[in-house]
């Protein structure tokens, strides 16, 4: 039988196996040691000051605009380039959701649109509170300028860092939380370590943080400096309306032991990219993901362009005759502002954000996971050249 691809997928050995079967064998399937440990872990990685680990990335954006204090009212701007989570977590509050057409080469949120959307609701005098940016395939937005338009304007900045664990920007970790108030991260399986489901959020603020793992726990705490009165040793108090967003210990034990070889999967990640990128860069109706800025690209994904407006194929004959080939591609993303929900209730409608559309039109996401190996890549390239140049027919 032949290999199977897809856009990604998880690296899980021998000693991933053992850290959760040990995990199961122990005390603690829940609440116990293995989930400060992970947090401990994550935040050495990263140089960053606190971390809570959640049961996935969605909750972890959710918990985020809950702790920032999102609330009906509020204008909470992101990208349309994204997964559905970036937009949904200001829904969750009852915020109101934007959003700001991509820049072109980074595909990330183009500043200057987010400058002349900011002055808009200026001039309306309606605020807007907080930014999610999204470090899109593992490109860092440019933080410096949202840095500068977040104190201009009195904005709070989120990262959505769900494809950028490993990126740097200036050469610091975007995970070190010097550049954005907040940070999510997804330990999805498709994600650059995995703990089946999971999440975590990181930031330098102590009151987040504390903020952060009483809402993942039904806002309830025993935290003897916290409490209101306290009748005993029994004694808990719910303060605040919270979640069960928790995480298992055994997926704390297998994301300590992902993140333990994070640094070879990003250099497998970014020698598949180099490898897809002197196949394609330069061809003519192919355009390899652009590199902007001093970033170190953490390459979640190889979002590749195709340029089908020009070619004699469509993209839908493209996807079947490359799963022929047991090639399964995706695409990243349908722009959100397009989801019939999107529209219905916000009256987001085709020519909003057409950098993002164009984009859309174009992308195709090309396998990248750290077990590619030559023959992989050279028989999925292989592949994609003669389906292109197929007009169709099966190749
Ligand atoms: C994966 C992802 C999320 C959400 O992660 P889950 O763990 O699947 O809930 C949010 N934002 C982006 C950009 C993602 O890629």
């Amino acid at each position: 039988m032949n290999k199977k691809y897809s856009y990604g997928k998880q690296t899980i050995d021998a000693d991933d196996i053992k850290a959760v079967a040990d995990c199961l064998a122990s005390e603690w399937l829940t609440q116990g040691p293995a989930l400060k440990n992970f947090e401990d872990r994550l935040c050495t990685r990263f140089s960053a000051g606190y971390a809570s680990a959640v049961s996935n990335g969605t909750a972890a954006l959710h918990l985020i605009g809950l702790a920032l204090g999102w609330q009906p009212g509020d204008v909470v701007i992101t990208t349309p380039i994204t997964f559905l989570a970036s937009a949904n977590c200001i829904l969750y509050c009852g915020a109101t959701p934007d959003f700001v057409d991509i820049d072109p080469v980074s595909y990330t949120m183009d500043l200057n649109r987010l400058e002349e959307k900011l002055k808009d609701y200026k001039k309306r005098n309606v605020k807007v509170k907080a930014v999610v940016a999204v470090d899109f395939a593992g490109h860092p937005c440019d933080w410096d300028g949202l840095q500068s338009l977040a104190q201009k304007y009195g904005l709070q900045l989120v990262d959505d860092a769900c494809h950028a664990l490993g990126a740097k920007y200036k050469g610091k970790e975007i995970c070190s939380c010097e550049y954005a108030d907040v940070l999510a991260l997804s330990f999805h399986p498709v994600k650059h370590i995995t703990t089946g489901e999971g999440g975590a959020v990181l930031s330098n603020n102590r009151d987040i943080d504390l903020n952060i793992k009483s809402l993942r726990a039904h806002g309830v705490t025993k935290d003897a400096d916290r409490l209101l009165k306290n009748d005993g040793p029994w004694y808990y108090e719910m303060q605040e309306l919270g979640f069960n967003y928790r995480i298992t210990d055994f997926q704390c034990v297998l994301g300590t032991s992902q993140l333990s070889k994070l640094d070879y999967f990003l250099s497998r990640r970014r020698a598949v990219a180099g490898f897809y990128d002197r196949a394609f860069a330069g061809r003519e109706d192919f355009v390899v993901p652009g590199v902007v800025g001093q970033v170190q690209h953490a390459y979640h994904l190889y979002p590749l362009r195709i340029r089908f407006d020009r070619l004699s194929i469509t993209k839908e004959d493209f996807f079947r005759l490359m799963s022929e080939k047991d090639i399964n591609l995706q695409v990243h993303y349908i722009p959100v502002h397009l989801q019939p929900y999107y529209r219905r209730r916000f009256g987001f409608k085709e020519g909003d954000y057409p950098e993002a559309e164009r984009f859309y039109l174009d992308e195709v996401s090309l396998p990248i996971y750290p077990a590619l190996e030559a023959d992989d890549l050279e028989y999925i390239t292989s592949c994609l050249h003669s389906a292109v140049s197929s007009g169709g027919d099966r190749i």
